[in-house]
Order: structure tokens, then sequence, then C-alpha cells
């Protein structure tokens, strides 16, 4: 089917006739085309001007065909790929008693005119009877639409008519299905057939004048199949359902003189078929995005049944006869329309959960009897294969213990629960330990988020960390800071570490990382400011949040301020990488220089002290000599000069180079320690210029408000040295530093109330904030009187 290509099939079949028109309906040599041809002076209402010759092509032509080559033809391959997995649909259009029943149904009389729906059922349950692989359900239905009513054919006689009311189409996620449609399983063919034939039909049969019997309803006759099939341990299902559709007649009403009641349903007929047509119009335009499927009832039940996932087949079904030439006609113009329909059909699988659970139970049961015979054939009928029980895995537990300790050098292993029970185990035990050894760090240290600045500038303050914070990584253990100082039991050793901090920071301060870390400490900010005449600013989160513009010094360009400033050691940092950076590398070539002259201070010095030693052991070796000469006697020559020996005379020699070296070594020695005063002094000025230069920089970039730097700039309302920063701030008292030092008395014994005080110096930072503010906007209204007040207080 899929083969034959991408679009729905259509055939016309003609039904057998006395009165063939053979000059009007012509059919292809390849009985794939038809020509129809109307005499232009033909007496059955035929315009003269109309159009008369007209051709079709479709996928066939069943003329005196037998119902076994029309089934062959039109249903055999479509039934087969519903048997695989893909739907399909046979449809049978075109005038009442053109032979529409016929074709779906047959003649039940005789058994070779039996139509496609018995045949169709005969295919599926012989094949599902000979599939051995699978296990396959195959159910029925039938359903009636009479004027837009729906009405069950096969439901059972005594369910009355209380069940047809309550049928409906509903779209659900499997597609469309009609609700209260009863679905029959059949196991063989029999069965399927008496239901088929013993179908309630109690179809409206109306009188009409072209086919007593004609249906004047849309019977649709659905087979499901669904087929398990076990792909290794899981359950896989493939569900697909033929549709087996015979429509109304398809007849203008002007032709069959129908009137009342009859009028009514050929009115419903063919509105429904006319909206069947424009649903295939709509499916076979590719741009069309909406389909007007939920139009009629029919149209809504063949939604998911036309084209598309479905494998499509339409039957017209015309008389041979001129005298209806223009349904012939018609009929036609739809099948070749359907043609343009594409299908792309496809299998639909799904995963069947229950069954595969059922399968992989049976499997589990199948390969422990299979185990246990293999254990018997080995001699190991004590493994016992069930889950552990508490009693096993507590051993487990202490063998591991055992062994951890170093008590048994293996653990036992029977089976593969107890392999991974064991490594359960090892892994609680790692888990156990990652806790234990965090406490224990948590007992002896405080541990601090690297990220919260403030802590570690408080942490700083009372040399619980240095700038890298050495003592403990809040991210190492991933745990949240504890803005405290160490517990009291603890305090020794934190004191300790601020003492050693304190005594070590003139030393340290020959790094560049440590003179961050003494950046912040109060002594080191007592002597900055003795130096510039300039107080330390005031760390006010809120001066800060002031929506200021860093000034030309200011280190970022970004126009945001940080909502509060970094910490001292954060921002000396990026102070030294941008404003600092020529002081700063100054400061280091300073620093190295004097680290050089140190260095061959201490070389020199040590060369002078062996010189020295060397001259003393020569000194008392030559004293030996002249001991021995004394003692043996004096040799002198002719002019009377004393006459030593050869080794006595070496010594000599030796002793005077020494002193000399010493003296050079001397003197070398003094001139660096010249040399290193004068760097020592260097290096201090410039320490203090690059704290001095940072500690404004730091005040100007994030806590002094925008309008006021404005006001301090060149050309702003405040002349340059007119008033000191710190008044115009007015800042009477540093919180910061107050808060710090307070910190450093009160913390230690009750690290708890840390948060309270915390809160305690906002409030005073914000009242000292607000002062500024408003004396700074009276500075504003009365320039002189303020500036000369700053004056005066300065
Ligand atoms: P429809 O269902 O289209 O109204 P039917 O299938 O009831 O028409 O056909 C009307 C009559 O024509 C029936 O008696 C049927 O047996 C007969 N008939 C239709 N097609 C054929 C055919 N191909 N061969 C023999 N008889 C046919
Ligand atoms: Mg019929």
């Amino acid at each position: 089917m899929h083969a034959v290509g991408k679009k729905v099939r259509a055939f016309v079949r003609v039904k057998p006739s006395a009165h063939f028109a053979q000059d009007v309906i012509k059919f292809g040599a390849d009985n794939k085309s038809i020509d129809i041809h109307i005499q232009k002076d033909a007496k059955k209402g035929v315009v003269n001007n109309k159009q008369t010759e007209w051709s079709f092509r479709l996928d066939g032509v069943l003329h005196h065909a037998s119902q076994d080559l029309a089934y062959q033809t039109v249903a055999e391959e479509l039934v087969s790929a519903a048997l695989a997995g893909c739907n399909g649909t046979i449809m049978c259009y075109g005038q009442t008693g053109a032979g529409k029943t016929y074709t779906m149904m047959g003649a039940t009389a005789d058994y070779r005119h039996r139509g496609i729906i018995p045949r169709a059922i005969q295919q599926v349950l012989r094949t599902v009877a000979r599939s051995v692989d699978a296990l396959v359900t195959v159910r029925i239905s039938y359903l009636e639409i009479y004027n837009e009513t729906l009405t069950d054919l096969l439901a059972a006689p005594n369910g009355g008519g209380a069940g047809e009311v309550q049928m409906a189409v509903v779209d659900c996620p499997q597609g469309v299905c009609v609700r209260g449609l009863s679905v029959h399983s059949v196991s063989d063919e029999e069965e399927a057939l008496n239901l088929l034939f013993e179908a309630r039909r109690s179809k409206v049969i109306a009188e009409h004048t072209l086919n007593k019997n004609s249906s004047r309803s849309h019977c649709i006759f659905t087979i499901y199949i669904e087929s398990r099939f076990s792909v290794c341990s899981d359950v896989r299902c493939v569900h697909s359902k033929i549709n087996l559709i015979d429509l109304a007649g398809s007849e203008r009403l002007s032709k069959t003189g129908s009137a009342g009641q009859v009028l009514r349903e050929a009115a419903y007929i063919n509105r429904s078929l006319a909206f069947l047509e424009q649903s295939v119009i709509a499916l076979a335009d590719p741009k069309r995005e909406h389909v007007p499927f939920r139009q009629s009832k029919l149209t809504h039940v063949l939604k998911d049944s036309l084209g598309g996932k479905c494998n499509t087949v339409l039957v017209a079904n015309i008389c041979g006869e001129a005298l209806h030439v223009e349904e012939t006609l018609s009929s036609l113009r739809f099948a070749t329309r359907m043609r343009w329909i594409t299908v792309e059909p496809v299998l639909k699988v799904t995963c069947d959960p229950e069954s595969t659970v059922k399968a992989l139970k049976k499997e589990i049961s199948l390969l422990k009897q299979e185990l246990a015979m293999h254990d018997s054939l080995a001699n190991r009928s004590l493994v016992n294969y069930d889950s552990l029980t508490d009693d096993q895995i507590a051993e487990i537990k202490s063998q591991i213990h055992k062994y951890l300790q170093g008590a048994i050098d293996e653990i036992d292993i029977m089976n593969f629960r107890q392999v991974q029970e064991v490594f359960k185990q090892f892994k609680q035990v790692v888990r156990e330990q990652e806790c234990e050894v965090e406490a224990r760090l948590r007992s002896k240290y405080v541990l601090i988020d690297k990220n919260d600045f403030v802590t570690v500038a408080a942490a700083q303050k009372v040399g619980a960390v240095d700038v890298d914070h050495h003592l403990l990584r809040e991210q190492d253990l991933g745990t949240r800071p504890t803005p405290a100082s160490p517990r009291p039991d603890e305090k020794k050793r934190s004191v300790m570490s601020s003492e050693q901090s304190k005594k070590e920071g003139p030393r340290r301060l020959s790094s560049g990382r440590d003179l961050g870390a003494c950046l912040p400490s109060t002594s080191q900010a007592s002597i900055l400011t003795s130096d510039l005449d300039v107080r330390k600013s005031t760390k006010s989160d809120d001066a800060a949040n002031v929506d200021a513009q860093p000034s030309k010094a200011a280190p970022v360009e970004d126009p945001q301020r940080p909502s509060s400033p970094p910490s001292k050691a954060v921002a000396f940092e990026q102070f030294k990488e941008e404003s600092g950076s020529v002081i700063n590398r100054i400061f280091k070539e300073n620093k190295s220089i004097l680290l050089a002259r140190r260095k061959r201070s201490s070389a020199v010095t040590r060369r002078i002290n062996s010189i020295k030693q060397e001259l003393e052991e020569i000194r008392k070796a030559l004293e030996s000599q002249k001991q021995e000469r004394m003692h043996q006697g004096e040799y002198v020559d002719e002019d009377g000069h004393l006459i030593v020996e050869e080794k006595e005379f070496l010594l000599i020699m030796k002793l005077k180079d020494l002193k000399e070296e010493y003296r050079c070594g001397y003197a070398e020695l003094q001139d660096l320690k010249a040399e290193i005063q004068y760097c020592q002094r260097l290096v201090d000025r410039c320490r203090n210029k690059l704290i001095s230069e940072f500690e404004i920089w730091y005040s100007e970039s994030f806590l002094i408000p925008t309008h006021v730097r404005n006001a301090l700039q060149p050309g702003g309302s405040i002349r340059p040295g007119m008033v000191p920063i710190n008044r115009v701030l007015c800042l009477e008292e540093d919180e910061q530093d107050s808060f710090e030092r307070m910190q450093e008395v009160v913390l230690p014994c009750g690290p708890d109330s840390a948060s309270f005080y915390k809160a305690k110096m906002k409030t005073e930072q914000k009242h000292t904030y607000s002062r500024a503010m408003s004396s700074l906007k009276r500075m504003r209204k009365k320039p002189e009187h303020v500036t000369a007040a700053g004056k005066g207080k300065a």
C-alpha cells in the first residue's frame, strides 16, 4: 500500500446494466481512466453550451468485476497493512442504487457475492489465527449516522434507546472515538460474521424511487486490531483499525422527487457529504492548516481515518446508464479530488507497562530456577539470592568497620547483593566521616564566607583571618558564615593569633599582599590620619547607596556604584590595579631594592665574620710559631734581619691579605647600611603615600555622595582646600572603628550579640548620614557661613 504512493487511492466500480451507455462512458485501455462524453443534442436537460467531454484518471476501473477481484484490488493490501499496524479506511461513494452496499457488504444470499466487510473480517481473523509471535485481539463495532444521529448497530437489542442518546463523537489522545459505541471482541470469523449479520439494522430505510432498499444513512464498520509482542522483556503494543464505510447516496434532491420527511433526510445527507467534500478539498491542499472535520458527525468520526497517517481508499460506485450521467460525473469528480490527498501511514507502537512487568516477573522466576539448577550442579546449594536480612546487613557493617580498623584483611563476598551492600556501607562510612571532620573543624574554628566582605573585614580586624582567609575557608566546607569571634574556650588561640598579627605587622609589610592585610587595622589607620590630616571617612552603607557617580579618580567607570562599599581589603587590591598602580609599582621597586641591599648586607656581614674568625686562627698559629722559634733560638742574616721559616712567612702574608679583605668588607658594610637606611625610608614613604592615596580614593569612590563630590570638583560650589572632607560630612566619630573596637572586646564573650550590635551600628550610621545631609543642605543655602564654620572647626 505505501509503495503505491503517498496519495489516497480511488477506484471506480460500475454497476452492471443492460442499458450501459457505451457512447457516453468510455474506459481507457490501461483500465485507469474513464472518459465521459455527452452529445449536445441530448434530451436530458443538457444545455448545448456546456462542456461535453470529461476525462478522469483513477487508480483502477472495476467494470464487470467480481466481488473477489474488487476485494483484491481495493482492500487486500490495506487490510494487510492494518494487520501490521497502519490504520486503513475504505469508503464507498455514489448515488443511491449504484452498488455501494453491494460493494461493502455484498449480497448475503451467495457466499461468492459477499462484500468487503465479510472478506476483511475473514482476512484479519485468519491471519491472526495463523500468527504465532504476537498476541492479537480483534474487536468490531458498527456505527450508523442518520440525520446527525449516532446509532450503535451492534448494541444489544435489550440495551434500549438510553445508550443511543449518550453516544457522541469525542476527541481523545488516541484519536477520535465514539463514546457509547459498543466494541465487541471476536475470536473467530464466525463470531464476527454472526454479529455483523445480526446487527440491529434499525437503519431507517426510506421509500425511494430509485431503490427501495437504499440506505439513507452512513454506516461505518470498524475492525480494531491490537497486537502485543515482546522485544526482550518489553511488551510492545500495536494498535490499528480498519474503517469500512458505506456512505449514503450522493444524488441531488431534484432528481429523486423526494418530499417531506425524505426531503429533510436528503438535506442532512447531502449536507454531510458536502462537508465531507470540503474536508477532502482542505486535506488535499497542503497550505490549508484547518480541516473542517467537526462540521458534521460523519466528518468528525472520519477525522483520523481520512488521509494523514491512514491508508485511504475510495470506491466511486456509478451507474452505467446515460440517465445517471450527471451523478456519475459528480461521483468521478469526488473520486479525483480524493486522489489529491496525501497519506503518510505510520505504525503506532506503544509500550504496555503492565504486561512488561508481568513478562519481567516471569523472566525473573525463570532465571531463579536456572540459577538454582546451576548452583546445585556446582555444589553451591547454600547460596541464597534473596534480599539481605537485617542481621546480614549488620554483619556486613561490622565486617567493614573491622576492615577499616585493620582488624581483618578481607570481607566475605558470597553473592552480588552482598557486594552492593558492602559498597553501600562504605559510602555511609565516608558520609559519616565527612560530617565528623566538619564538626571537628567547626568546634575549633569560625567558618566565614569568603564573599561576605563585612564579616571578613570584621574577622580581619580581630585578627582571625588574613586577607587571603588563611585561617579557614568557608567554600571548602560549604557552610554559611558565622559572623562571630571564636568561642570562649578558644579565646587563647584567637588572642594569640591577633597578637601575632600585630607583632608580625611591620615585618609583614615588606610584602605587597600583607600590606593589604594591615590596612584595615586600627593602628595602621591612625598612622595614616596623622600623616595626611584626613580622618577616615564614614563607612555608612546608606551614604554609599546614594545615587553617586564615581569621581575621576574612581576605580570604575560604571555609573552604578555598588549598593554597599566593598571591604577595604578588596578595594585596596582594586586600587593597586588602577589609580594607585604607579605608586604601587614604585613602592614595589623600592622594596625589591631594599630587599637586595639587605641580602647583600647580610652576605657581607657573614663574610666579615668568617674573615674575623680566620684572622684569629692565623694569629694564634703565628703566635705558636713565634714561641717555637724563641724556644729553638732565632736566626738572623748578615744584615741582622730575622730569618723566619717558610710556613711562618706564608701565615704572615695571609694575615696581611685577610686584614685588607676585612677592611674592604667593613667599608662595604658601612655603605650598605647607609643605603639600607635610605631605602627603608623610601619604602616607608611610598607605603604611607599608597595607603593615604587609597584612603582618599576609597572615600571618594564609595563613601562621599555624588553632589558633595561634584561640589568639591573644580568649578563646584566648594573651593578645594576650604573644607576638609570630614567636615563636609560632619563626621564626629568613626562608627565603624568604634564598632570594630567594641567587637574585639564584646564579641569573644557573647558571639550571639553580633547581629544586635550590627543593627545598632547601622542605625547610628543612618543618623550620622542624615545629619551630614541636612548640614550639607544648609551649607548649600548659605555657603559662606558654613565654610567659615568649617574653617573655624578645622
Ligand atoms: P447502494 O447501496 O449504492 O444504494 P446497492 O448496493 O444497494 O446500492 O445496489 C442496488 C442493487 O444493485 C442491489 O440489488 C445490488 O445487488 C445490485 N448491484 C449493485 N452493484 C452490483 C454489482 N456490481 N453486481 C451485481 N449486482 C449489483
Ligand atoms: Mg446502500
